[in-house]
């Protein structure tokens, strides 16, 4: 299995906006982070998990030909707001794409993007997707997927485990009750924001603190904000423990 960093910014990407600080006028193309999801490779299968604004951007920088599945972590803007694109995909592969989300996050989706569920939507040109809902454990084409409970401010998102990799996106805390499903990782991938505290993020410290527990044997940081440049802040890491860039891959 094969996994690639689509994107490792926070929900405004970096460069932010109208910021000029070092970080966002950086020159060092991994201090560039789009906004975040992972591409998992197996065979010759291929999932996404979530679909940010930057999908299109990201699937032509990989050379994505083909999308047996997404996943979603939550309905957040930065983790849905591609999902019109890979229309490309089921028009190629004649098949519905499957989605796969919990019933909040699904709801969510399906009323920003009602077009494409509407059944009589008179237009054309819409992606058409086979909506799943995530309700434990579960197969796409014959990998295990296992979802992993977690809490990003107030709001139940998930998490997902794959084999001996777990991406947990958009977490401010990991709730006792899913740390068994977190045991025995290879590589963990780990919202590290920033080094100040955030309401709905884990800050660099807490991350740490996680991975610790977790003793995980690699661990990489992602959804990453502009306070933190890619350089400096892995000169002060634990060996094990890296921050993430776009493009980066790692095989296990
Ligand atoms: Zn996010
Ligand atoms: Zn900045
Ligand atoms: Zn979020």
């Amino acid at each position: 299995m094969r996994v690639t960093f689509l994107g490792t910014g926070t929900s405004t990407g970096v460069p932010t906006l109208a910021c000029h600080c070092r970080v966002c006028t950086s020159s060092d193309p991994r201090d560039k982070r789009m906004r975040p999801s992972l591409l998992v490779r197996f065979d010759d299968r291929t999932i996404v998990i979530d679909t940010t604004p930057d999908f299109r951007a990201q699937a032509l920088r990989e050379g994505l030909d083909r999308l047996d599945a997404v996943l979603f972590t939550h309905s957040h803007a930065d983790h849905i707001l591609g999902l019109d694109d890979v229309r490309v995909f089921y028009f190629r592969q004649q098949k519905p794409i499957p989605i796969y989300a919990d019933a909040l996050c699904m709801k969510d989706i399906q009323r920003t993007f009602k077009y494409i569920f509407d059944g009589d939507y008179p237009y054309g040109g819409i992606a058409r997707l086979d909506p799943h809902l995530i309700d434990g454990p579960f197969e796409v084409q014959g990998l295990k997927i296992i979802p992993v409970p977690l809490l990003h401010g107030k709001l139940p998102i998930l998490g997902f485990r794959i084999s001996g990799m777990a991406y947990l996106t958009d977490v401010s805390e990991i709730p006792e009750s899913s740390y068994p499903l977190l045991q025995g990782l290879e590589v963990l991938i780990l919202d590290t924001l920033r080094p100040r505290p955030h309401p709905t993020h884990l800050t660099v410290e807490k991350a740490l603190s996680v991975m610790e527990r977790l003793r995980v044997r690699r661990g990489y940081g992602t959804h990453i904000a502009h306070d933190l440049g890619h350089e400096e802040t892995n000169a002060q890491l634990p060996p094990q423990v890296r921050l993430a860039y776009d493009g980066l891959q790692l095989e296990f």
